[in-house]
């Protein structure tokens, strides 16, 4: 089955970012539906690129586009975590676009054997089930805030194409505070930095977000390593030069403090 809803009037693609809960979201039959429901939300894209917390590179690097077996990058899960596949078409046509979009300023380089992360397939088996549209991963060259958000500029003409940008990562990522079992109470960090980043993000403040480091509060707890939350920037960056709705399909808090917050511009 494959719903396909219209592009709206701008011919414009959304752009997103999505907490990509661990292996075990795959467990988690209401998140799992709640995806479900925001990708049947949005226009069917012509192919889907990637920006994943689980691989940093430098300089911007995309992964395999022919079909390549996934990258299981977590360790001590039940076995039946290590046999999830996704076997997505490749999407050649999409690198030869990025280089040509990203090629003049900045080096793009490919990694033909790399295949897509947990933090890539995880949400896309739970969004486009079917794996029949083409995707692309791409490396974060750098966890520094305003590069990124420039690097998703540079991106926003593909929105334009057809194709869905998704920055996958976590708002809140402190993994010695990961709690198994019912979701207790967050604490007051996690909800601080939260709130501080639903403000920001709805009223399009690039610059609390740059800032996140010295402004945010509960940011050190919140982000003890700051890899899962810098792929908002990117995703935020392709749709920086618009005036367009924000939206989050998905809130509440998971594995004690972290934060689902998902976010959609357009
Ligand atoms: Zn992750």
């Amino acid at each position: 089955m494959t719903e396909t809803n219209p592009l709206p009037p701008t011919g414009r693609m959304p752009v997103v970012f999505l907490a990509h809960g661990s292996p075990m979201l795959l467990d988690d039959a209401g998140w799992v539906a709640e995806l479900g429901a925001w990708a049947r939300a949005m226009p069917r894209p012509s192919a889907i690129l990637m920006i994943s917390a689980h691989w940093v590179d430098a300089p911007i690097t995309l992964s395999a586009t022919d079909p390549v077996p996934l990258v299981y990058d977590f360790y001590n899960f039940p076995e039946r975590f290590y046999r999830v596949t996704y076997p997505a078409p490749g999407a050649p046509a999409l690198a030869r676009r990025i280089r040509e979009l990203l090629g003049g300023a900045r080096p793009v380089a490919m990694a033909p054997k790399r295949g897509l992360d947990h933090g890539a397939y995880i949400p896309l088996v739970c969004m486009y089930p079917e794996a029949d549209i083409p995707v692309l991963q791409m490396s974060l060259p750098t966890l520094d805030p305003a590069p990124l958000l420039e690097l998703g500029r540079a991106l926003a003409p593909l929105r334009d194409e057809g194709v869905l940008i998704v920055g996958s990562g976590f708002l809140t990522h402190n993994l010695r505070d990961f709690r198994r079992g019912p979701t207790p109470t967050p604490p007051a960090w996690a909800t601080e930095f939260d709130a501080y980043c639903e403000d920001a993000l709805l009223r399009r403040d690039v610059d609390a977000l740059v800032e996140y480091k010295s402004r945010a509060p509960g940011v050190h707890e919140a982000l003890p390593t700051h890899e899962h939350f810098v792929p908002v920037l990117a995703a935020m960056g392709a749709s920086i030069d618009l005036s367009e709705p924000v939206q989050f399909p998905i809130t509440g808090f998971t594995y004690g403090s972290f934060t689902r917050r998902s976010v959609q511009y357009g």
